[in-house]
């Protein structure tokens, strides 16, 4: 049986790479990754400004006027560079261009004005107001590479930098098929032995937040002539998600069927929750995750594999963030097998604490209301008492 990291070393090895890209709006490009990289249009600032509101001078002409000079008009924002009559200062406001012939910003409230002349401190020499052109980023520079995934954070960089357009990849196409004879969708009456799906609704909604463009293939009874029909049209697609069916039951069939239409490059991860997993392959781009049913099994293989697996195949590196944190309850446990408990994280004075949240079964959904991160647990471990040391993976910055 594969490690963790063995298990995502092969899934990094395989998965092949998007080749198909377009050209999207900016507004249009969160969540995207990038097909070439981007460089800045202009130089950032576009021109030397003044950081703060205040009156532009020029050094020079401050000892011959004991720092007394007449203000003599003003820069705003949006107009072209004025040029500044020697002796004398300029108003200027915070983003307005530096007048020609002006090397110094004096804050406001520093200078006093009466009649039209300001007043200088004597050690007024105030060139840290000015904002240097380029001294952010220059035109022609690279500021991502190709690979990198477009956070809200990055399309005010790529605007202030001139960047209208993106070239990113085509999004993945993402078949998710849940099955299970008991599944039905949340809506309807349950009858006798029924439940409610929630794994391929969870696998929908973070593929939805990793910029994929799901095909629902709804629920799928555990028989493999069935699931054979849903899966023939497999290899359209860019990525195929199942869930349940991956164990060894009479009625687990996806695996064999998955071995009916293309190959299975690993079955089972010494990992837990998430054993039962399948990874593959039908024709010569399609990958598939036979992930297992239990719902919060179902969640954490696909942070473990699925999120990686899309990260490769948008050419980008997956890493996560791993902390160190302070328990704050016990837990004891056989080893084994590497282990990822649904963990409360919070910090006080400056500190990580992580609490493992009591209900773990990997069928019990309700533990996830208080869960935002996962406590991660080492394959030898017996576990650890409140106050070890324990290395926890956040899954949420949002706490409450
Ligand atoms: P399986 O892997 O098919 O043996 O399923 C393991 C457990 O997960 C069983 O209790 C199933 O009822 C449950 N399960 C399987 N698929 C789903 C799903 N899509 N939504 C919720 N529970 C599921
Ligand atoms: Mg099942």
């Amino acid at each position: 049986m594969l490690s963790l990291e063995q298990a995502q070393a092969a899934i990094r090895d395989r998965i092949t790479r998007a080749t198909r890209s377009q050209t999207l709006a900016l507004s249009d490009a969160v969540g995207r990754t990038l097909a070439r990289a981007r460089v800045a249009v202009v130089d950032n600032p576009a021109f030397d400004n003044s950081a703060m509101d205040g009156y532009a001078y020029n050094a020079a002409d401050m000892a011959s006027t004991q720092g007394r000079l007449p203000v003599q008009g003003e820069s705003r924002c949006g107009n072209a560079p004025g040029m500044l009559t020697p002796g004398t200062t300029m108003r200027i406001f915070t983003g307005a261009p530096i007048p020609k012939g002006a090397d110094s910003i004096a804050i406001q409230e520093v200078v006093q004005v009466a009649d039209n002349v300001a007043v200088f401190p004597a050690a007024a020499k105030n060139e840290d107001f000015i904002r240097r052109r380029g001294e952010d980023f220059r035109s022609g520079e690279v500021l991502y590479p190709l690979g990198h995934r477009i956070t809200p954070m990055d399309i005010a960089l790529l605007a202030a930098a001139g960047v209208s357009q993106v070239e990113v990849f085509a999004k993945p196409t993402v078949l998710v098929v849940a099955t299970g004879d008991e599944l039905v969708p949340p809506g309807t009456p349950l009858q006798a032995g029924q439940i409610y799906e929630s794994n391929r609704a969870a696998t929908i909604a973070q593929l939805s937040l990793l910029g994929a463009e799901v095909i629902d293939g709804g629920i799928v009874k555990d028989n493999p002539e069935t699931l054979h029909s849903v899966l023939a049209a497999a290899s359209n697609y860019d990525f195929v998600i199942t869930s349940g069916g991956a164990s060894v039951g009479d009625h687990d069939v996806v695996k064999q069927v998955f071995a009916q239409l293309g190959s299975i490059e690993f079955w089972r991860v010494k990992i837990k929750p998430g054993k039962p997993l399948a990874f593959g392959r039908v024709g010569d781009k399609t990958h598939f995750f036979a992930l297992p049913g239990n719902p919060v099994s179902s969640l954490i293989t696909f942070k473990l594999f699925v999120e990686p697996a899309l990260k490769t195949w948008h050419h980008g590196v997956w890493t996560w963030l791993e902390l160190t944190a302070t328990t704050e309850n016990d837990f004891r446990r056989s080893p084994g097998r590497m282990e990822f408990l649904r963990g409360r994280l919070r910090t006080q004075d400056g500190r990580l604490y992580a609490h493992a949240l009591p209900g773990q079964g990997s069928h019990m959904l309700g533990t996830l209301r208080l869960t935002n991160g996962l406590i991660k647990i080492g394959e030898e471990s017996l576990g650890f008492k409140a106050g070890d040391s324990v290395t926890v993976v956040p899954m949420t910055l949002e706490l409450s």
